[in-house]
């Protein structure tokens, strides 16, 4: 008798727990995984390895390790042919597409992240979902110690000092927390910054806290947040975002270097393009996980929507909630379900009650409501603790984490900044009057401007010359660094609100240089609107040296990072 090929796409919670439970009917059924990275994320540990209290390779684990039995193949899903069963993935050094053929197919693929709605927060939040966001936020937030330890101007050193997080479920909650904690075992590294220096804030636009906890146990957590310096903003959201701070529905602007967003929970991009029946962003199963009108596909975890009760309402509290303690158990009845639909058997409904949850504060305090026993403190964050080593996968990812624990515990914080290159293009948003650059920074690259209004102002002191010229959408400014490679001489200034594309010098550079009739634009540009290259960036060049001590004073350059 030929097998039964399951093919499994996403690695995470739900994906991972439906292949091991496979597994044991290996002589029955071949099993295939697919996942665009070779690990599997706990992701409840994401905002500790943000804080450097786990390294990141502890947090997650091989999937290779914890499938023995099933075929594990590293790929990205980029579409499906239901009629034809059978998943065009990308994989391998050329990217090359390849179909893989399915009897029973399982859709795990979690969900995406959607900050749209919010002008500027997809461009310059930070999120914290997988491994990689994690590790940018660490090294973010060590970089904003690092550059307000050498800045002089007090407004730019509170910009990075103040950190916001958005969103005050159980991830924004560990998040700020986690961070507050790193900043503070860090700080004594940094001699030009004072613990008075440090703004942490948490928004949420419900009316508390941590929405699936008790009221109290909510009430115990912002006090705990707050007596640790974190301010706690409930029933006020967020307007818009940009490289300096974020600005809130009550009109309140908070100028900060760092937006760290917990929010936007949004459907996987291939899920909502497959025409799939779906609500709240999640495909709709019934009770069984089954996907109606669609022969053998199976849905579960984050992406999907299933029913606890015979005829749900539109209330969420009758679906499965989006959490690792649910996905695992969908995972074993998905599998047991399969197994018995090829063995001619009934499957069974999903049901599941949650057993509680539990979140953490720092400083060794957490809140707890398990089995409907309540607690909070010290003996909630070790209970925390326990939960999450004994939940870890595999005996080798729990004594890692142990061990990481231990050492954190006794060992000074890792204030190591393994910086990541940025984007060679980027959007950056700016609110009327913000600076996009000023005379004296190190030119960095070309800008095109997609929305708003923006004005160059050269003033030579030397000649007592005056230039000035607005840019709208279409237009472009800073040209010049393809002429010449020094320090800026203009102030640009956003008029309105608005929208600028960047794109790195060297990129920039590289690409116009590729194409003539783009070199031969922008040298006609510079010629007809300065009056040539040299003139472009006239004020100081002649009696100046790039470098020299008088143009390069500190002028930290905050507008342009994100
Ligand atoms: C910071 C944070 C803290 C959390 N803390 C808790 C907690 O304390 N308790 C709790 O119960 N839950 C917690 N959760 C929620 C929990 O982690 C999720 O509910 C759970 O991970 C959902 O599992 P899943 O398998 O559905 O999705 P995921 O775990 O997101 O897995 C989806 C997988 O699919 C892969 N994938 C996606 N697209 C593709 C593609 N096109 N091709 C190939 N592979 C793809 C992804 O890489 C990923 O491996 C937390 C979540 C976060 C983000």
């Amino acid at each position: 008798m030929t097998k039964k090929k399951i093919l499994v796409l996403g690695g995470g919670f739900g994906g991972v727990f439906v292949a091991k439970t496979l597994e044991k009917a290996r002589d029955q059924v071949d099993i295939q995984l697919v996942n665009n990275n070779n690990y599997f994320v706990f992701q409840p540990l994401l905002p500790e390895v943000a804080a450097s209290s786990i390294n990141s390779a502890d947090a997650v684990v091989p999937l290779r390790q914890l499938l023995r039995h099933a075929q594990v193949r590293q790929a990205q899903v980029m579409g499906i042919d239901f009629a034809e069963k059978t998943v065009v993935v990308m994989q391998g050094a050329r990217l090359t597409p390849v179909n893989l053929p399915y009897d029973e197919l399982v859709l795990a693929l979690g969900t995406g992240v959607d900050l749209n709605r919010i002008p500027g927060m997809a461009d310059h939040a930070l999120t914290m979902k997988d491994l990689t966001d994690a590790h940018r936020l660490r090294t973010h937030v060590i970089g904003c110690l690092e550059t307000a330890d050498v800045t002089a101007e007090p407004e730019v050193k509170q910009q990075l000092l103040s950190f916001v997080v958005v969103g005050a479920g159980f991830s924004g909650v560990e998040t700020v927390a986690e961070v507050r904690e790193l900043v503070r075992r860090a700080l004594k590294y940094y001699q030009n910054i004072t613990p008075d220096e440090i703004r942490m804030y948490l928004i949420e636009y419900a009316k508390r806290i941590l929405p699936t906890f008790p009221a109290d146990l909510a009430e115990y957590a912002t006090q705990q947040l707050e007596s640790q310096g974190i301010r706690v903003m409930t029933g006020v959201g967020t307007k818009s975002a940009t490289s300096t701070g974020v600005a809130l529905t009550d009109g309140r602007l908070i100028q900060s270097s760092t937006i760290v967003a917990t929010i936007g929970n949004g459907p996987h991009p291939l899920v909502s393009m497959l025409g799939l029946d779906l609500q709240w962003g999640r495909i709709k199963t019934d009770r069984f996980m089954r996907v109606p009108g669609y022969d053998s596909v199976w849905a579960l975890g984050d992406a999907a929507l299933i029913p606890l009760v015979d005829n749900p309402q539109e209330d969420p509290v009758d679906f499965a909630t989006q959490t690792a303690q649910f996905a695992v158990r969908e995972g074993h009845q998905l599998a047991t379900n399969i197994l018995a639909k090829l063995s001619g058997q009934k499957p069974e409904p999903f049901a599941y009650t949650s057993k509680g949850s539990l979140a953490s504060l720092g400083m060794s305090k957490a809140v707890a409501d398990v089995y409907g026993v309540k607690m909070s403190g010290f003996f909630a964050w070790l209970l925390w603790r326990g939960f999450y080593l004994s939940f870890l996968p595999g005996f080798a990812s729990k004594f890692r984490v142990g061990m990481n624990w231990i050492l954190n515990s006794i060992m000074p914080p890792n204030i190591v900044q393994l910086r990541m290159p940025p984007p060679a293009t980027r959007y950056i948003h700016f609110w009327k009057g913000d600076k996009v650059f000023e005379p004296g920074m190190l030119i960095d690259g070309f800008y095109t401007v997609i929305n708003g209004a923006f004005k160059l102002t050269i003033d030579n002191p030397d000649t007592g010359e005056h230039f000035e010229k607005v840019f709208g959408p279409g237009e472009h400014f800073g040209e010049r660094v393809l002429v010449k490679s020094e320090l800026r001489t203009g102030l640009v200034e956003a008029l309105e609100d608005g929208l600028l594309l960047f794109i790195a010098q060297k990129d920039f550079t590289r690409f116009a240089s590729a194409f003539p009739f783009l070199d031969n634009y922008f040298k006609d540009y510079i010629e007809k609107t300065f009056g040539g290259a040299d003139k472009a960036f006239a004020p100081g060049s002649s009696n100046q040296q790039p470098g020299s001590p008088a143009q390069l004073k500190p002028k930290p350059k905050l507008a342009k990072q994100s």
